[in-house]
């Protein structure tokens, strides 16, 4: 078994509508994240916690996310191509854990969305893929709403005493 962690943090960009894409879902709101891709922190964090796992570098080394090749991309083409090195290094995907801090929206409802996105992206089922949010009460930079912070962990398992599709449940 391996374990890995992220952490990404996007700032809300200026004078620009929504949605906000977090965890591949398109959010309704009134702004979205600044980045060369698609600003996607939940994905980016993800990302790297899978990398960081298999000790295989982190999203800038595995896809260029500021070459423009990657401008406005989908940060899904992200999580499934570290997913590709990771199996390629014989492992697969035990569980992961993201957690997202933002004031705002209210994200709660957005929440099964995101891990049946994840889930389908890494090929497991939705019960090994947990996401939450929370508020940081108002502090900081995620409580005065000038950006997101996420933090991910994930979990591998060498493939060949896993099933990757199964139960989540300890034997
Ligand atoms: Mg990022």
């Amino acid at each position: 078994m391996r374990i890995g962690q992220g952490v990404d943090v996007h700032a809300f960009a200026p004078h620009t509508g929504g949605p906000l894409i977090l965890g591949g879902v398109a959010i309704p709101h009134d702004r979205s994240l600044a980045g060369h891709s698609d600003g996607d922190a939940a994905l980016h964090a993800l990302t790297d916690a899978l990398l960081g796992a298999a000790a295989l570098g982190d999203i800038g080394t595995l896809v260029g996310v500021d070459e423009p090749a990657t401008r406005g991309v989908d940060s899904r083409v992200f999580l499934r191509a570290a997913l590709r090195q990771v199996r390629g290094q014989g492992w697969c995907v035990a569980n992961v854990d993201v957690t997202i801090l933002a004031q705002r929206p209210r994200l709660a409802p957005h929440i099964p969305a995101m891990r049946d996105t994840i889930a389908h992206d890494l090929a497991v089922a939705s019960d090994r893929v947990s996401v939450k949010a929370s508020t940081t009460d108002r502090l900081g930079f995620t409580g005065r709403g000038e950006g997101i912070a996420v933090f991910a962990v994930a979990l591998l398992a060498a493939a060949h005493t896993h099933d990757p599709g199964g139960s989540a449940a300890a034997p």
